[in-house]
């Protein structure tokens, strides 16, 4: 049986001589593992397919539960990212993260559209603030939505010192719970990118930072992408 599906590459690994397994996140069939033959022959028309961040609209066969990749048209390569490390490190965060996040049979239509969208403003310089919102969609598609308004506790808004709770993701005042240590301009930047822009500035990096940490505490994930830009970030400042 064949079908057609878009899909955004997450990783690929090589096996046999000329051939690799790639992991998609498909439009209509969440996570898909498929072989790819041939793709590592000098000159394959398909390679183009089995590398990183390619989105493309693929065409699967099917057999016995196995699939193949036969064929594929380009949507987007985002091979700009390709040309700024820390812009890299940000892009593999994008396909790391909904690599973890989906587990095969889940449904994967929304994640797919969050995740081009992410590496389409990364490739337009998004940065730290374009990960965040990015992050906070695919951890609220997965069921671990962050919360930035009121304070569970209380009902009141959390305003210069305060706690991120990680079992609830919630915003909590400094007398409220155990949570880690945040703040207003923390709290401010999830805001901004919960209401769909892309936040900037030291907020922006320090909401980064905290969803890593939150992310790890649900997946057990450690995103080791996003501690590279992490740490190519602060370097860079
Ligand atoms: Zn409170």
């Amino acid at each position: 049986m064949e079908f057609k599906t878009d899909a955004l590459l997450l990783r690929s690994a090589e096996y046999g001589e000329n051939d690799r397994m790639v992991t998609l996140l498909t439009a209509d069939r969440g996570k898909l593992s498929a072989a790819m033959k041939g793709v590592r022959k000098a000159g394959a028309k398909l390679n183009f397919a089995s590398q990183p961040f390619c989105f493309a609209e693929y065409v699967f066969a099917e057999r016995g539960g196995r699939y193949t990749v036969t064929g594929a048209s380009l949507h987007d390569g985002f091979f700009s990212l390709r040309n700024d490390l820390t812009a890299l490190y940000a892009a593999f965060t994008v396909t790391e993260a909904a690599d973890a996040l989906l587990y095969e049979g889940m449904a994967g239509g929304a994640l797919l559209v969050s995740a081009v969208r992410a590496l389409g403003a990364l490739s337009e310089g998004g940065g730290t603030g374009a990960l965040v919102r990015y992050l906070l969609e695919a951890l609220s598609l997965a069921g671990y939505p962050v919360h930035a308004g009121e304070c569970p506790v209380c009902g009141k808004m959390p305003s210069g010192r305060m706690r991120f709770d990680m079992g609830t993701g919630s915003f909590t005042c400094a007398a409220c719970s155990e949570g880690v240590p945040a703040s207003e301009s923390n709290l401010l930047a999830m805001q901004t990118a919960l209401g769909g822009e892309i936040p900037a500035g030291g907020g922006a990096l320090r909401a980064l930072r905290l969803l890593k940490a939150y992310f790890t505490a649900k997946t057990e994930a450690s995103l080791p992408a996003l501690g590279e830009y992490l740490h190519l970030t602060a370097s860079a400042e």
